[in-house]
């Protein structure tokens, strides 16, 4: 298939660029488009034979259902039953923004978006080229992560490419994404508020609306046997090449423990690549150690992270060593993606 890429920099004296992304998704075609948290695969999501494209160019499996983005709050009103005063207020508050709802399902939505569940996943994103393509469409865009499935998320267009040319017909290129990692998954539709995904908003932002919100007992606990009701949390995921190691802990001991594996693991031959922080980076004789960004601003390594997990990719070495970082605020998004990026090896020091 043939991949257009247009570069988008201004929304307005680039308008006739985002009108034909539209019109591709009038037709039922595949367009990748940049969001705050990660770019985006997009079909329309009305259009059962579109959506199932989107399974096909990822190999995503069928049964992990797909996110809605829309680019008005009245939009939501056709795609669900109801819109809880909660639901409302949040919308408020964490509209455009990296916040995920899932709602009651109307029959406006093909069965192939929630993957036969009764609830559907919508949001908002926070990025002008992508609310001006789903207003111009003028349906609801379903739009997973625009990578291959399994791979870390795209954040930006080179990642897009790497992954998907030739099996999308447009990618619109935005520049990087911000926040670098996907949005917040929140359930509603239960008792108690649950996050089933740890993203851009945080537990403390929620709690500013809903005190009692909770995690997913599969976010927090090291437990097989706990189902995630989120399907798609149940994947490896942002899979590197490389073996994957995380240490977590004291910074001090994290290093002194990562310094140790990587001697131990040289003389086995290995190639070796320290995934370190601005503060730590240089306490190491490494050939190949990449900062993702400093523990005071945990925000720069959310968008660093994937990029890095790419580029030791590039650098073929056989296995990373990556620091862990504080469960707090968006670090335990972060450690949520480590997690699933090294299959669960995580080592507390
Ligand atoms: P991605 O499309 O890669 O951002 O992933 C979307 C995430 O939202 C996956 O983890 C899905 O499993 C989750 N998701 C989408 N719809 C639902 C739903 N109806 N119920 C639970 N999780 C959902
Ligand atoms: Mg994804």
């Amino acid at each position: 298939m043939e991949t257009k890429i247009v570069k988008v920099n201004n929304i307005n004296s680039e308008r006739k660029l985002i009108m034909e992304g539209a019109k591709y998704i009038k037709e039922g075609k595949l367009v990748v488009f940049p969001t705050e948290t990660v770019y985006g695969l997009g079909a329309n999501g009305l259009d059962e034979e579109a959506v199932l494209k989107i399974f096909h160019a990822k190999g995503r499996p069928q049964d992990n259902p797909l996110i809605l983005h829309v680019s008005s709050m009245k939009e939501v009103k056709s795609l669900v039953k109801s819109i809880s005063t909660e639901a409302e207020r949040l919308m408020e508050k964490y509209w455009p923004g990296p916040l995920t709802m899932l709602f009651q399902r109307s029959d406006a939505i093909p069965d192939i978006i929630t993957a036969g569940l009764d609830t559907v996943a919508i949001r908002m994103p926070n990025n002008s080229i992508a609310l001006k393509l789903i207003e111009m469409s003028g349906v609801p865009i379903a739009a997973p992560s625009a990578n291959t499935s399994g791979k870390p998320s795209p954040t930006s267009v080179q990642h897009v490419i790497e992954d998907l040319y030739g099996k999308v017909d447009m990618i619109i290129d935005g520049g990087a994404t911000g926040v670098g990692l996907e949005s917040t998954v929140l359930d509603l539709t239960g008792n108690i508020p649950m996050i089933l995904r740890p993203g851009g908003i945080t537990l403390e932002d929620l709690q500013y609306i809903i005190p009692n919100v909770e995690f997913d007992l599969s976010i927090i606990k090291d437990n097989e046997n706990i189902i995630p009701k989120s399907p798609g949390q149940k994947y490896r995921h942002y899979a590197p090449k490389a073996d994957m190691i995380v240490f977590t802990g004291e910074v001090d001991n994290i290093v002194n423990t990562i310094k140790e594996k990587s001697n131990e693991l040289t003389k086995q031959g290995k190639s070796v690549g320290i995934m370190a922080t601005d503060e730590t980076k240089d306490r190491y004789d490494e050939e190949i150690v990449i900062s993702v960004g400093s523990r005071k601003n945990k925000e720069t390594i959310a968008h660093n992270l994937f990029n890095a997990i790419r580029l030791f990719d590039k650098k073929n070495v056989d296995i990373i060593l990556s620091e862990g970082v504080e469960l707090s605020h968006i670090g335990i998004a972060i450690m949520n993606r480590l997690k699933k990026a090294s299959g669960g090896n995580i080592i507390e020091v």
